[in-house]
């Protein structure tokens, strides 16, 4: 019932304050039963003034002596409130910058709640900016006082004094009626407090050792409830009747002989693991992670002639048309030199743009094609195949969990490989992509340099390019990218622009400049990427179109401007387009960082080179709930779950989830009624997720 009450519904809940709840988030009572404290304080006891040690952060409470405000020296820029508060063992002067209308309430007597650190100023005890409460004379103060308090992020316009009522208020009152949707043997067997309890303890816990209890139970729900439609999926595939696949033939031997370099271990165990799955009768669904440059493309490359040697057809689909082509042009190059059952293998190319279109469905119904290479224009619904049975689907993080099912259902349960350059740690993505088999490509194949990375600022971003420069005297190229996002798109197109004409006619005089950026046509786009591939251009301006795939060993440097925008994974996506010769190569990160976050993400570019330790400082900085998003899974955020902190609870609620999926598949058992009412509540495409697979 609480899920579809509205919050307006409750006292002292007007349409106006609903809508500063909806901001955050709170639209039904049971959104604010599940609106976490983000931190609480203990005001069981405070601390006396007396004992307050400099450098500390304490809870005190105390009375207003005398308040007033101060203008400073930068007058108009800022304001400062000051009081002088005791208690009966001391005093303490705090101070808050721009809060002006707080003079008002800072009268002698009033007393308060302060929390903040501790610092000595002109020999006196002070605090800056304390968080503050102010205690209620008149009401009853027993959920502000003398207890373990929380303390909310304040949806506008609301009080945490007045949060904590319509809290308690809507526990008071829904509780008793809510139901608990973890099954009873489930909860006893993990030790998992119910629901009621660990709501009530998780807002106004009776101790810290009940709120971790109240906190374990919430997070285990969350990874709980996540896991339920992997593990399902996973279930369901296991029963499907998969293509048993000729796996050592003689197209593939002919090819790997071919191949201009050696495959590197890492390569082959992957390979194998990969030829397992496809000779046996159950369908492959397997995650192939790879740092960038790895060599993943060729892996790819193989278990495609695995299902053409054994007489079907193969799909490759990359998120871009650029790297579509790219690999479209290597792949037959490769295979030119080949043939099988005595003719050329048929490779062909599909992109949005084709005016070939209907000739290339025809002879893909007809299996006039052997391996089609595409982007999102592979999931048209009119096309068909005459019998597809292998997919790879190249950086998997560029689509989204829907579009990604969509192409296995264009075969007879194809054998899926799915590729990403932003790996994460290996326990993680078991349980995260727990439907996926997985498999690691670790390091990069013999003689690669690893890049060096050097950071400037704007001011000394002559040095930067300078850099580049020189690589280009040595007959390399390079590529500068420039940030291009949505939300400030024709300007930064127009940026790009004006970058490259600057540098074309002042550094890189004399050198043969390109530009390639989003808003082009895709032929000019492409026109530009072939002289550059040729060596017809030295330095090559782009946008983020080429941040994934693209492969020119001859490029030697990269110069991010305005590097502070970009995210970690992106820029390492970036790095990697260099470094991939022989050569050494450069990346120059161009940024005054002004945020924390954006300083520790190009430290992290600056320091390491390796993918997954790159993702991993990636995953610790964003969050969980960032770095995974909504693309990638369709899933809720985490609210209060942490993967990264609780591995271990998350491994026990996919151990549950295993357990219960194959006791009751459908969810259709008595006591599991709740749990799939919950499931649909939160993750309402769940149906849709399962019905594609
Ligand atoms: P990614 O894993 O990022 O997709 P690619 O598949 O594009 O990387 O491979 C990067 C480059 O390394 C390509 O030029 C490819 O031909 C080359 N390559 C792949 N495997 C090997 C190997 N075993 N030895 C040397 N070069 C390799
Ligand atoms: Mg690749």
């Amino acid at each position: 019932m609480p899920q579809i009450t509205s919050v307006q519904y409750l006292k002292g809940i007007g349409p106006k304050r609903a809508k500063s709840f909806a901001a955050r988030g709170i639209n039904t009572i049971e959104d604010l039963l599940y609106y976490f404290p983000r931190r609480y304080e203990d005001r069981t006891n405070f601390t006396d003034i007396s004992g307050l040690k400099e450098g500390e952060v304490y809870t005190i409470k105390a009375r207003v002596l005398a308040g007033g405000q101060r203008s400073s020296w930068r007058r108009r820029r800022f304001s400062i409130t000051e009081a002088a508060l005791e208690d009966d063992t001391g005093k303490i002067n705090c101070v808050w910058f721009n809060q002006p209308y707080l003079k008002e309430y800072l009268k002698p007597g009033v007393s308060l709640i302060l929390y903040g650190k501790v610092e000595v100023y002109n020999g006196r005890l002070q605090m800056n900016n304390p968080e503050y409460e102010f205690i209620d004379k008149e009401g009853d103060d027993s959920l502000n006082i003398g207890r373990i308090v929380p303390v909310y992020p304040l949806p506008q316009g609301t009080s945490q004094r007045s949060m904590r009522r319509l809290i308690k208020d809507s526990l008071n009152k829904f509780l008793p009626k809510l139901k608990d949707y973890l099954p009873f043997d489930l909860r006893s067997r993990n030790h998992l407090l119910n629901l009621a309890q660990s709501l009530l303890n998780i807002h106004f816990p009776l101790d810290m050792p009940m709120q971790k209890q109240a906190l374990t139970r919430l997070s285990f729900e969350e990874f709980f409830i996540f896991q339920l439609p992997i593990v399902l999926r996973k279930l369901k595939r296991k029963e499907k009747k998969g293509i048993k696949h000729v796996v050592n033939g003689k197209l593939i031997a002919d090819f790997i002989r071919n191949l201009p370099f050696k495959l590197t271990l890492a390569q082959q165990k992957v390979l194998e693991e990969i030829k397992t799955d496809m000779s046996s009768g159950e369908v492959m669904q397997r995650l192939l992670q790879g740092d960038v440059g790895s060599g993943k493309t060729v892996v790819a490359t193989l278990a495609c002639l695995t299902a053409i040697q054994s007489g079907y057809q193969a799909a490759f689909m990359a998120p871009t048309e650029i790297l579509a082509r790219q690999h479209y042009t290597k792949i037959s190059s490769q295979l030119s030199a080949i043939t099988f059952s005595g003719r050329r293998l048929r490779v062909g190319l599909l992109t949005g743009q084709d005016k070939q279109k209907d000739k290339i469905y025809r002879e893909l119904k007809d299996g006039k094609i052997d391996l089609i290479i595409g982007t999102h224009a592979l999931l048209q619904e009119e096309l068909d195949f005459k019998a597809l049975s292998f997919i790879v689907i190249d950086e998997q993080h560029k689509f989204g969990v829907g579009q990604r099912a969509l192409l296995p259902k264009k075969g007879n349960n194809p054998d899926v490989l799915i590729m990403t350059a932003t790996p994460i740690p290996r326990t993680l993505a078991i349980t995260l992509y727990g439907d996926l088999d997985i498999s690691v490509i670790n390091g990069l194949p013999a003689g690669r340099i690893p890049v060096k990375t050097l950071h400037f600022s704007q001011q000394s971003r002559e040095k930067g390019f300078a850099i580049a420069k020189q690589e280009l005297s040595y007959g390399r190229q390079a590529y500068v990218i420039y940030p291009v996002i949505e939300e400030s798109y024709a300007l930064d197109i127009a940026g790009a622009k004006k970058m490259f004409a600057e540098l074309k006619e002042g550094q890189f005089k004399g050198f043969r400049v390109g530009l390639v950026h989003g808003k082009m046509k895709t032929k000019e786009q492409e026109e530009v990427m072939l002289k550059f591939r040729n060596k017809e251009l030295d330095l090559l301006v782009s946008t983020t179109i080429l941040e994934v795939g693209i492969d020119i060993p001859n490029a030697t440097c990269m110069v991010v401007a305005y590097a502070e925008r970009f995210g970690l994974s992106q820029l390492h996506q970036l790095r990697g387009r260099i470094g991939r010769g022989n050569l050494q190569s450069f990346c120059v990160l161009i940024s005054d960082a002004q945020s924390e976050e954006a300083r520790l993400r190009l430290q992290a570019m600056v320091s390491s080179c390796d993918g997954f330790r790159i993702s991993e400082e990636d995953l610790k900085i964003r969050g969980p709930g960032e770095f995974f998003g909504r693309r990638q899974h369709g899933l809720t955020e985490l609210k209060i779950a942490n993967p990264l902190t609780q591995m271990q609870l998350l491994k026990k609620a996919r151990e549950e989830a295993l357990r219960l999926i194959s006791g009751d598949p459908g969810l259709s058992l008595r006591q599991n009624i709740q749990l799939k009412e919950r499931l649909l509540q939160r993750f309402p495409e769940y149906e849709k997720f399962m019905a594609v697979g």
